[in-house]
């Protein structure tokens, strides 16, 4: 079987600083505010609880090595992954913290899996034995689900499995877990319900004489509003980078946002004059002075350029211009008239007295701050600033 080739985001993040010199545009990333948010979290949470970082989708485009470290320093005691290359890039840092593999990985990457030491996400007798026939005693978890509708076995099952499991010595049953999450029907009491199966399937475990090392359910929404269904552990993603799905949970964490900016710079800069013919109308207003973004929709950013969508410049707003390109969107600097090529553009965050917030951005790009983070693009590199105090405030 092959091997799986190291991924290019693997780069380390000392070299991401001249890539995004090279490249012209980054994302800031703020490594403080990612350990005050654990921070944050962990002194809510009792001793005994353990915390399972969330870092899939690349950390929510953070960055998933980087953002493994800062935690790890910080006492972390697991983290949680969907994609096999976000196990590898954080295993490339040198971790050994223990990894869960979401349902995603597939037999094939056994070799990789055993050899990275990942834990398996488990949620049918198939699974079971499909990984059993692939890697010589496999580390799993087995997956519940108890209401959300996705990965994980119903309720009526998960008493067959957990005998099944349990019953194999060549199998290391690490813990149960389930993802507790609410579809968009919000009702308090689908939660309490969730935590009743979970109670349910433990008891029926409990018959024949299993009980878990570790019972996980909450994810960001359940452990700040259900402190109740703790268990052993939690694996909470959105909270790291300041993304809190209610706006008054019963746990209140003070957070901070992750991603501090995205800049661009001018590639190019042009007065505007008659020998190009009128403008097209598309613009709106005629710009006198335009300026080129060296950033497009192929890096994150909207396929169609929202009415109403700024970049700075120089310290002041200026329109960005329809339509997007794939690397490259248009910028009207009439206002800005010193603009100069190699200017910095600032799309999201804070430039002079200016600043663009992410709640702006979310809500002009059409999606949610979470939405925003998953649209943060790989090949962007990534620059991580950490400050020494800890008295950040989501709008500084
Ligand atoms: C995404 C995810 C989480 C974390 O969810 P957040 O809302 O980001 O905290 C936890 N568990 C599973 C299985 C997930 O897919």
């Amino acid at each position: 079987m092959r091997t799986v080739p190291v991924p290019l985001s693997g780069v380390r993040a000392a070299d991401q600083a001249s890539a995004a010199m090279l490249r012209g545009c980054w994302y800031e990333i703020d490594l403080d505010a990612i350990c005050h948010n654990y921070r944050q979290l962990r002194s809510h949470l009792p001793c005994h609880v353990k915390v399972y970082a969330c870092l899939k989708r690349n950390a929510y485009g953070c960055g998933a090595g980087p953002v493994a470290s800062a935690l790890a320093k910080e006492g972390v005691d697991g983290f949680a992954v969907a994609s096999l290359l976000d196990a590898i890039a954080i295993r490339q840092e040198g971790l050994s913290q223990q990894l869960l593999l979401y349902p995603g990985a597939l037999p094939a990457a056994a070799p990789t899996i055993q050899s990275l030491d990942l834990t398996v996400s488990v949620s049918s007798i198939e699974e079971l034995e499909q990984w059993r026939a692939a890697i010589t005693r496999p580390r799993v978890f087995i997956k519940v689900d108890l209401g959300f509708f996705r990965a994980g076995a119903t309720p009526f099952d998960a008493g067959k499995l957990l005998a099944a499991a349990a019953g194999l010595a060549d199998v290391q049953v690490e813990g149960i877990y389930a993802h507790m999450s609410e579809l968009p029907t919000k009702q308090g009491s689908d939660a309490n319900k969730q935590f009743d199966r979970m109670q349910a399937i433990l008891r029926e475990a409990s018959g024949f004489g299993w009980r878990p090392a570790v019972v996980m359910m909450t994810s960001t929404e359940g452990v700040l509003n259900h402190p109740d269904m703790d268990f052993d552990a939690v694996d909470p993603g959105a909270l790291f980078f300041g993304l809190p799905e209610s706006d008054k949970p019963t746990r209140p964490v003070m957070l901070r946002p992750a991603l501090k900016s995205i800049c661009s710079s001018l590639v190019s800069v042009k007065r505007l004059d008659a020998s190009l013919g009128p403008a097209p109308t598309i613009f709106g207003k005629n710009p006198g002075i335009l300026g080129v973004i060296g950033m497009g929709w192929g890096d994150g950013l909207p396929r169609q350029i929202p009415g109403g969508a700024v970049g700075l410049v120089r310290g002041q707003r200026a329109r960005l211009l329809p339509p997007a390109h794939l690397e490259h969107m248009r910028i009207d600097l009439t206002d800005v008239p010193d603009a100069r090529y190699g200017d910095q553009v600032v799309l999201l965050g804070r430039q002079g007295d200016q600043s663009i917030t992410h709640e702006e951005v979310a809500a002009l790009w059409g999606t949610d701050i979470v939405g925003l983070y998953a649209q943060l693009r790989d090949h962007i590199p990534r620059i991580y600033s950490a400050r020494q105090t800890d008295k950040g405030t989501h709008n500084e």
